[in-house]
């Protein structure tokens, strides 16, 4: 049975800067979808490709903390540079996807790559937070570095395009990263005319963030930078390129546990987020500079 739409969410007016760094159009749950709806994922923020300019100081997030959940980082265009408490530190360069589990909680910070930004250049990327359930939001913090070259990839047939495979499973290929719950993160590069077609279970929420180009579903066209809703209804899904295009689908299986957020902590209980708080303040989660 065919997956139906249930909204097609056009871009917010305008985005909104975290740090200075990161100019996004948060799409979950700021387009009015919330947090249990569209569960496993917490957040969506996407910058579309925007051009800081160069500059000698790098833009970015300082310090901040994140507890009980996982933080995925999409790069497109631009690298994005990280430093943790637990020691961690690296590079996220284009088509490079960085998967952290914050767990029981890790400071980090997250700016522009020093020679990226020198240079300027576009700079196009989506950062992801999708939860874990309760039995697992103590996990030691750890981080996923995958480089683009170890993303499996599946051609399309006709020339269609390909499917890089973050997580999840598509034509029997595994996904790159190790999820706690079941996920789908696929990155589709598809050409103009081409189509695409998915096979995912009815009971994940499903959603399609169109980051380049227009395709259209159903009879329907999403346009550049819109979100696509999916009901929980069929698990055909057949998606047509109008241009070439470059989208972003993801799935999840709903995590039904209760959801109590605040700001970077996302636990089950009010009590939970008071000691994480406090857990913040007193220093557990280490130092970072
Ligand atoms: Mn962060």
């Amino acid at each position: 049975m065919k997956k139906s739409i249930e909204r097609i969410i056009p871009r917010p007016a305008r985005p909104g800067m975290v740090g200075d760094g990161f100019r996004v159009y948060n799409m979950i749950p700021g387009a009015g979808i919330s947090q249990q709806r569209i569960s496993p994922f917490l957040l969506l923020d996407f910058n579309a490709a925007y051009d800081f300019g160069p500059s000698e100081r790098v833009r970015g997030v300082d310090v901040h903390p994140h507890k009980g959940f996982e933080t995925v980082t999409i790069a497109y265009q631009g690298s994005v540079a990280h430093h943790d408490s637990a020691g961690n530190s690296g590079v996220i360069n284009p088509g490079d996807v960085q998967w952290m589990t914050a767990g029981s909680g890790i400071l980090h910070k997250e700016y522009h790559e020093q020679e990226f930004s020198r240079r300027g250049g576009p700079f196009e990327m989506v950062q992801l937070w999708v939860n874990l359930p309760k039995k697992h939001k103590g996990e030691q913090p750890h981080y996923q570095g995958i480089t683009a070259g170890q993303i499996q990839k599946v051609t399309l047939s006709g020339n269609a395009g390909l499917v890089n495979i973050i997580a999840g499973n598509y034509a029997d290929v595994k996904g790159a990263a190790d999820t706690y719950t079941p996920v789908n993160l696929f990155d589709v590069k598809l050409k103009k005319d081409g189509t695409v077609n998915f096979n995912i279970p009815a009971t994940h929420n499903t959603a399609l963030l169109v980051i380049n180009g227009a395709v259209t579903i159903d009879g329907q066209t999403a346009a550049e930078h819109s979100f696509v809703l999916f009901a929980n209804d069929g698990e055909e899904l057949t998606i047509k390129a109008g241009t070439d295009a470059v989208l972003l689908l993801l799935s999840g299986e709903p995590i039904n546990e209760p959801i109590v957020s605040y700001g970077p902590f996302v636990m089950n209980t009010e009590e939970e987020i008071y000691e994480a708080i406090q857990e913040f303040k007193s220093g557990k989660y280490g130092m970072l500079v």
